[in-house]
């Protein structure tokens, strides 16, 4: 870190702080600011003598904008402490107990949401004022920008009180996110790092009409000062009584009796929060009897009767260290984004895609640019933006090379076209790389043992120029060198034996037929029998098989016509492939017939497709949540927690890759021996 001394620790913070709740553009990630942060708080701690009452830690947020009039809190409004782990959560819970001398009665479990907090002032019944939090006594007043918001009631319903103040955050749904997000890059302006804020940022607006122009809502959590109103004992009645109001609460909130079922709500929204149409960075937990919150009280900064559990951030700011280009198996140039290694969605991410060069250029992120790095869920990270306030003035502006980095053939885009082509053919050793990598697959011809690195070095070596190759490779061409001894190419030669005899329709599948993946390849297999009468088919006879349009039967009939396809078709009946089916293939189909299963984590030799082909190509299914009807998980590595815990509590067996392989060979007998 590039402080000295512990003001310049407190300057840079500050100077966050501004960017983050003031101009709502920060420039580093959530975490790295937490760093400086967590330094500050741990100095201060060792010498008390240094706290100063402006220290960044003695206060919640940032000082509002002179763009709004300031608002004095008739309560402070606070921040959160939050925790990251259940290990921390009870650390939490002690400390409250301690305090109450007996565990709280009960908690209340609301979902965090990622926007702004806004308090709202109704006096009788009419909407007279909202506020940002600002510092937590100072708030902005951002009323007319506020009534733009359609969730917003104007006037509560029934009878309120002579004064009511209810808090909550205004929110953007991630569709209108995404959707403000575009168009900010197709008019050039900065995008959002995150949907906090794009709220933010669309709420402290001089002109209402630009708030009024953006989808906002409301998720409604707290109850401030009353004047007037009935008397409460819980939480949660306050919020059964704020929605009896009009004001919009939350559904997916829950009241709990104990720890272990506060824990199991978190598992539940870790899992399903990628499906709600709004972000949510964690869940809130309160307790609920408000006796017990108040003599809990609060810290300078927080609540000690609430604790927000955060989920792993996802978007991060990283620094793009450079833009390399793919070519894949069909010669598609697709270019992407090399990162300083960063932490997003739950995973370490070094590589993002950015799809063509268009796309580059409509984001205009530049190598050297510090980058808004997104995952959520299982969807493949995606550079969102550059944070252009960062730019020193060095970094450079990418192009589509002119020609292809692994053969030296040009690269071109086709007329009207997005994507680029490398017109090296089969010569280009990257396309060829990445066809045997498809053909030797598990959904194409599965042979066992050879992956990347081996097909690297049979093309580095020449052993190999197209897929047929394979089925004439020498044991001698292996044996002796790096990793090669009798054991590993005698495996591979079995590996390869083994693939001559699979059905039809993984070689279709290997073939990398445009717009032939499994289904099709397994009706035309169906239909034909062999690929001597697929070649011999007309597009008509083709077209007129049920799940087959004209599309697919003008891909697979160009393809028969092709130059290469019946030489290589020869090559394989030389080296003994089989090429036709005895019988129509419909064997395999239900190994798995009525199993289940739940895929979680990372599997060493299956990717996520993989895996579930290999599952359905046996009869059985994969889901994405466990449920009773669950036949097994399978866990491979960094399984996720919440389906772990809920496997458990159902008792649904937890499967390792080993016993999925035995699963996937001999079906549910596996497991009966
Ligand atoms: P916070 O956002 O972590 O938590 C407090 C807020 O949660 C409340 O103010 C409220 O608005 C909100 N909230 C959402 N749902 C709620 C619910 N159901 N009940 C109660 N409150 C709810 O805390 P904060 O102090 O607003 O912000 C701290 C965060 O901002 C940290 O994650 C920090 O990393 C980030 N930050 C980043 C930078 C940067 O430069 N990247 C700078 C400053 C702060």
């Amino acid at each position: 870190m590039d402080y000295v001394t512990i003001e310049e620790l407190r300057d840079q913070i500050r100077y966050h702080a501004h960017r983050y709740y003031v101009l709502d553009s920060p420039e580093i990630s959530d975490a790295e600011y937490d760093d400086l942060l967590r330094a500050l708080i741990s100095i201060e701690k060792e010498h008390p003598e240094l706290i100063t009452s402006d220290s960044p830690t003695q206060r919640v947020g940032a000082s509002p904008s002179d763009l709004f009039a300031a608002v004095t809190h008739r309560e402070q409004m606070f921040s959160l402490d939050n925790v990251e782990s259940t290990e921390e959560l009870k650390a939490w819970d002690d400390r409250a107990k301690r305090q109450l001398g007996v565990s709280p009665t009960g908690y209340v479990c609301e979902l965090k949401i990622d926007g702004l907090a806004v308090s709202l002032t109704y006096e009788k019944g009419a909407l007279v004022r909202a506020a940002t939090r600002g510092d937590g006594t100072t708030g902005e007043d951002i009323t007319a920008n506020v009534r733009a918001i359609e969730s917003v009631p104007l006037r509560l319903f029934g009878d309120a009180p002579a004064v009511l103040e209810a808090r909550g955050e205004i929110y953007f749904p991630i569709s209108a996110f995404d959707a403000l997000n575009a168009a900010q890059l197709d008019s050039g302006q900065k995008v959002f790092a995150n949907p906090r804020n794009a709220a933010a940022g669309s709420v402290r607006q001089k002109d209402p009409a630009v708030t009024a122009s953006r989808d906002l809502s409301i998720w409604v959590y707290q109850l401030g000062f009353v004047e007037g109103g009935p008397e409460f004992e819980r939480h949660w009645e306050t919020m059964e009584y704020l929605a009896s109001l009009g004001l919009r609460t939350n559904p997916a909130s829950a009241a709990v009796g104990n720890l272990a079922a506060v824990e199991r709500f978190i598992a539940g929204i870790e899992e399903a929060r990628h499906k709600l149409d709004y972000q949510t960075d964690g869940v809130v937990i309160k307790v609920d009897r408000l006796t017990e919150q108040q003599s809990l009280g609060f810290t300078a900064k927080a609540p000690r009767w609430a604790i927000a559990y955060k989920f792993p951030p996802e978007e991060q700011i990283t620094t793009l260290l450079g833009i390399e280009i793919g070519v894949g198996r069909t010669g598609r140039v697709t270019p992407y984004a090399v990162l300083d290694p960063v932490f997003v969605g739950g995973v370490t991410v070094t590589n993002a895609t950015l799809h063509n060069e268009d796309e580059v250029h409509r984001k205009d992120v530049r190598i050297g640019d510090k980058v808004i790095v997104r995952r959520a869920g299982e969807v493949i990270p995606e550079v969102v933006g550059p944070v252009v306030s960062s730019r020193t003035g060095d970094e450079t502006v990418w192009r589509m090379p002119e020609n292809c980095p692994f053969c030296g053939n040009p690269i071109v885009l086709p007329d009207g076209e997005k994507v680029a082509r490398c017109t090296g053919g089969l010569e280009c050793p990257s396309r060829l790389r990445e066809w045997l990598a498809h053909f030797v697959g598990r959904s194409g011809m599965d042979i066992e043992g050879m992956g990347y690195k081996t097909i690297d070095l049979l093309i580095s070596e020449g052993l190999i120029t197209d897929p047929a190759d394979i089925f004439f490779l020498e044991p001698d061409a292996l044996l002796g060198r790096e990793g090669w001894g009798d054991l590993s190419v005698s495996k591979l030669m079995d590996g390869i034996d083994q693939a001559r005899n699979r059905p039809v329709y993984r070689l279709l599948i290997g073939l990398g037929i445009r717009h032939v993946g499994g289904t099709v390849a397994r009706a035309l297999a169906r239909e034909f029998r062999s690929v001597d009468a697929i070649l011999r088919a007309s597009e008509e006879d083709i077209a007129g098989i049920d799940g087959v349009g004209p599309t697919i039967a003008a891909s697979v009939r160009a393809w028969a016509l092709a130059p290469d396809t019946a030489p290589l078709i020869e090559k394989f009946r030389d080296g003994r492939v089989r090429l036709a089916d005895d019988e129509p293939d419909e064997t395999v189909g239900d190994l798995l017939a009525g199993v289940t299963l739940v895929i979680t984590g990372t599997l060493a030799a299956y990717s996520r497709d993989d895996s579930k082909a290999a599952v359905e190509e046996r009869g059985g299914k994969v889901t994405g949540s466990v449920s009773k009807k669950t036949t097994a998980v399978v866990a491979g590595d960094s399984p996720g927690g919440s389906k772990m815990t809920k496997a458990a509590e159902l008792a649904i067996p937890v499967i390792d890759e080993e016993s999925f392989e035995r699963l996937l060979a001999e079906g549910p007998a596996a497991f009966n021996t």
